[in-house]
């Protein structure tokens, strides 16, 4: 990649609005100059930049685990739109054998550990809201 932005008549800097690739909020802006046949950038493109959100469990060395359909296989399995962001410890107790800060779980395996957990949540702040 060059270290300059050609400006195009048509398209200026050809901007793209940067989607996390995990979440899908807004991440960032892409320039992405001159494209191949002067083609106009996408409006919004999934990028490998982490929204803030997303980043800063990352940062905390956690784990983003992100459910897909039961039987998904390959690089882009089908997402079912649950994401849960886990902390170090959390992730260094349950998901040992994680690698990376990312993970796909199957959504039959993800309902079964944080459905228990978001009643347990939801049951704390209904005895809180009482006291
Ligand atoms: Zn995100």
């Amino acid at each position: 990649m060059s270290n300059y932005i050609t400006l195009l008549r048509k398209h200026g800097v050809n901007p793209s609005l940067l989607k996390c690739p995990v979440c899908g909020k807004d991440a960032g802006i892409a320039l992405c100059g001159r494209l191949p046949k002067d083609e106009e950038a996408p409006r919004e493109m999934v990028g490998d930049i982490l929204c803030n959100e997303c980043q800063s469990v990352v940062d905390k060395k956690g784990l983003l685990i992100i459910a897909v359909r039961d039987g998904e296989k390959g690089h882009n399995p089908y997402r079912t739109g649950q994401i849960v962001g886990v902390t170090e410890e959390c992730k260094n107790k349950f998901f040992k054998n994680c690698n990376s800060s990312i993970c796909y779980m199957e959504e039959t395996q993800f309902k079964q550990m944080f459905n228990t957990a978001q009643n347990e949540f939801n049951s704390e702040s209904e005895n809180c809201k009482q006291d």
